[in-house]
């Protein structure tokens, strides 16, 4: 089978996973978009997944970005990895999302960057609910804080909380993490009156675990790209 072939049969899959997940819990499918994480791939193979239909993409890394910015035109760019101060100026321009805000100096030089440009940068706290030494993003405990300082700079705009779960064969063992995840946003909308609408969570292995618990964003490489190193 062609490449083309194989990444059409898998989005397809990957999204009847997603929406068997919504039907087990009430939700609309529609409430829930897919992003290829496109970091192991190459340009060309995210250009077909563009063209099949699949616009929101997934980059870790700032020059990979760039490269498949151009590449593929009329995608939507979701950073999910570290971003250093000085590729900010040439990566947030091409970003819709910044998900992993992990740290008190990454908001303010997003914050610094959103006001010296007049617009605000969309981004979500990256929040470490498994609680691994080894794992980036704030303590659960820190979020309330954090989130108050977020909301007080006009040059970034609070939409929301990611996470990662810890790594494991069994999905199931990730539900905790994403369910605490979606109760510190729920207490957040409480206390803000904000819709802080997107929960970032779920990867290939754990992905209808978060739809069920209430991610909006599932973040999803190795299902769709696997053995696909170019095209
Ligand atoms: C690589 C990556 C993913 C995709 O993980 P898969 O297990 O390959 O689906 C999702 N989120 C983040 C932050 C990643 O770095």
């Amino acid at each position: 089978m062609d490449t083309r072939t194989i990444l059409a049969e898998r989005l397809t899959t990957v999204c009847g996973r997603i929406a068997g997940a919504c039907r087990r819990v009430g939700r609309d499918p529609s409430s829930v978009t897919l992003i290829a994480v496109t970091k192991t791939t190459s340009p060309e193979v995210a250009a077909i997944v563009a063209e099949l239909g699949t616009l929101d993409m997934g980059e870790s890394r700032p020059q990979e970005l760039w490269k498949k910015a151009v590449a593929v035109p009329t995608a939507r760019w979701h950073f999910i990895g570290h971003l250093q101060r000085n590729k900010l100026d040439r990566t947030l321009p091409l970003v819709t999302l910044m998900h992993s805000v992990d740290s008190e100096r990454v908001l303010e030089s997003l914050a610094e960057f959103g006001s010296k440009r007049g617009v605000p940068v969309p981004m979500l706290l990256e929040v470490n609910c498994s609680r691994e030494a080894a794992k980036g993003g704030f303590s659960p405990d820190a979020v309330p804080a954090v989130s108050d300082k977020a909301l007080s700079l006009t040059g970034v705009t609070l939409r929301g909380l990611m996470t990662m779960a810890a790594y494991s064969d069994n999905p199931e063992d990730a539900r905790p993490t994403f369910a605490e995840l979606r109760q510190l946003r729920d207490a957040l909308r409480l206390r803000t009156g904000l819709a802080l609408p997107e929960l970032s969570m779920g990867m290939s292995g754990d992905f209808e675990v978060a739809v069920e618990e209430g991610a909006t964003l599932v973040r999803i490489g190795t299902t769709l790209f696997e053995g696909l190193g170019t095209a």
